[in-house]
């Protein structure tokens, strides 16, 4: 490609709306822009980025059994009232109407559509198993589309869905699809993990996520020092460290004490001197429209997702500030296990059920206790896990040190079993002639993600080092001078010499200054540049320099291919 006849819109100035170095350095090197809210274009170096990861995907995905096809965007409501989450799947499913007034939705995923083609198709267990996929653009009217189009509203996914006839054969594509993902990610020259995933409100099968190691992630991972264990925060159990002697009250004094307009956690504890760990933090809860009081120590956070799984929840809210007045008698902040209705369903956390002389809101306007104690005070609640892992806590496989990563979650493996296959009726008949409903997986990347998750992960100050296979081109040739027709003529010639090894390549021709050029060339993150200056027509020679380390050589000309070929590893 040459340069000055391809659309790269590059930007010096760093875009306000950018908050993160692959946002900002996409919007800057002309890779996306942005048209609304979570809608983007991809532009021609973009787009180019894009297509690598997608065929890097595909090979992958072919290797590993799967079947490509395209389902359509558009979804009839039927499906999703089949599946029961046409009423489930909440506000980021955009729901819209035909001429004909049908309900109709965009994609956010394809459970429905593919459960529907193989209802209609698979027939007996020789039919199976099936291991169907697509790339394919999503809509999901996300609350706060950020980053680009590292959450977006539009984004391009891979999703993938299998049909087993048994469990032993659900496993075993779930084992190629997390070796593939594996595959995939390493070659996209990610440093990733998997790590166990949330399964839902289904329970009991599996799930990963690969997420991408980035202080910008907004997911956390709890990642053992010591085993291999690494899970979502959302899912990671506390292990009872400490806490677990047997039950002894303390021997305080209960009192009731006034704590004028202290609510927070650390303005009750720094009042009352006392620690955020000798302190029970009550939270209230509509569980299903049900009030339901949450306990966690001072320095813990709640895990809903855990706690919803305890409940039994489909709808898990924190109960608005008029609720709570209603259901304690007093404003936020002054909750507490004492004292409150008893229609309240009580749950606390195991930490907590440990505590002893501690303080807790009085369920009264500006006032808590002091010196409560289970048994003694009031009685013990149900006991469970529903708090957020700390670094503090040991590993729950081999009790060794926990570390909290922040990873970008690029892909997610699932087992879903018959939900939608029972849901939905897509049956088969047994060796035995016996109609069975079939047993599903899904698999999900999401391609712009990935390409976002990569700049992230790779970039200096003054741009991206875009990882060779996922690059948009893979050497830029500067040449310096166009107007000096040798030095061109060398350019293109190189241009042509790389071409011909099969090589992606960018030929800056541009009637551009140098720095300029460079300047560029730094930002777009092509890991290989060429420059062809004045030494090129005078003595026959070039640099090359690699754009991770900005390590230049002086390459003779006919050696440039054999240099650049080991820098694209
Ligand atoms: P998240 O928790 O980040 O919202 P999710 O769990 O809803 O993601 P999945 O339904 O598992 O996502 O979708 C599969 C993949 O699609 C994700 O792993 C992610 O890479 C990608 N993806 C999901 N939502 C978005 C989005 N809004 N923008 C870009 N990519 C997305
Ligand atoms: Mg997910």
């Amino acid at each position: 490609m040459r340069y000055s006849r391809f659309f790269l819109p590059t930007l010096k100035e760093v875009p306000a709306e950018a908050e993160i170095a692959s946002h900002k350095f996409m919007l800057r090197a002309g890779m996306i822009r942005k048209l609304a809210s979570g809608l983007y274009t991809y532009l021609p170096f973009g787009l180019r980025a894009i297509r690598k990861v997608e065929e890097i995907v595909r090979q992958e995905m072919n290797r590993a059994g799967g079947i490509e096809l395209l389902m359509p965007m558009v979804q009839p409501a039927e499906l999703w009232k089949e599946s029961g989450r046409w009423d489930k799947y909440g506000k980021e499913l955009l729901r819209f109407k035909d001429r004909h007034g049908r309900d109709f939705c965009l994609g956010p995923t394809h459970e429905e559509v593919i459960t529907d083609l193989i209802r209609k198709h698979v027939r007996s267990y020789r039919d199976l198993p099936l291991n169907l996929y697509q790339i394919q653009t999503k809509f999901r009217d996300e609350i706060r589309p950020r980053f680009g189009i590292m959450r977006a509203r539009e984004f391009i996914m891979k999703d993938a869905y299998s049909f087993s006839s048994t469990e032993e054969s659900l496993d075993e594509i779930y084992g190629a699809m997390y070796k593939a993902y594996c595959n995939i990610f390493e070659r996209c020259g990610l440093d990733f993990r998997p790590v166990e995933a949330d399964t839902g409100t289904i329970g009991g099968h599996a799930s990963h996520e690969f997420m991408v190691l980035a202080d910008t992630g907004e997911d956390d991972i709890a990642c053992c020092t010591s085993c291999s264990y690494a899970a979502n925060t959302e899912l990671a159990q506390v292990k009872p460290k400490g806490d677990t002697e047997p039950f002894v009250p303390g021997k305080e004094e209960l009192r009731k004490v006034e704590t004028p307009g202290k609510k927070s956690v650390e303005d009750v504890t720094r009042f009352l001197n006392k620690k955020a760990t000798e302190l029970v933090k009550t939270l209230i809860f509509l569980a299903d429209e049900r009030p339901v009081a949450a306990l966690v120590r001072g320095d813990h956070d709640i895990n809903e997702i855990k706690l919803a799984k305890v409940l039994g929840a489909e709808r898990l809210e924190m109960a608005p500030s008029e609720t709570v007045e209603k259901i304690t008698g007093a404003p936020v902040g002054f909750a507490g296990p004492k004292g409150l209705p008893s229609d309240v369903r009580l749950v606390a956390d195991v930490s907590v059920a440990h505590m002893k002389d501690f303080v807790a809101g009085a369920n009264e306007k500006d006032a808590h206790f002091v010196g409560l104690n289970w048994k003694r005070d009031l009685d013990l609640p149900e006991i469970h896990d529903i708090r957020v892992i700390t670094s503090e806590d040991p590993c729950p496989r081999c009790g060794g040190v926990i570390e909290i990563k922040r990873g970008i979650e690029v892909g997610h493996i699932f087992k879903l079993g018959t939900k939608y296959s029972e849901a939905m009726g897509a049956t088969f008949l047994d060796d035995k002639g016996r109609e069975q409903p079939v047993i599903m997986g899904c698999y999900g990347i999401g391609i712009g993600r990935t390409v976002a998750a990569a700049i992230e992960q790779n970039h200096d100050d003054r741009g991206i080092i875009f990882p060779a296979p996922i690059s948009p081109f893979q050497v830029i040739i500067s040449v310096i001078n166009v107007k000096n027709e040798k030095m061109l003529s060398v350019g293109e010639d190189l241009y042509g010499r790389l071409l011909t090894k099969g090589l992606d390549v960018l030929l800056d021709d541009r009637n551009e200054r140098p720095g300029v050029k460079f300047k560029d060339s730094e930002l777009i993150g092509i890991p290989v540049r060429v420059t062809v200056g004045k030494k090129a027509v005078d003595e026959g020679l070039v640099e090359v320099t690699d754009r991770r380390t900005m390590e230049t050589k002086l390459v003779a000309i006919d050696e440039v291919c054999s240099k650049v070929e080991p820098l694209l590893k």
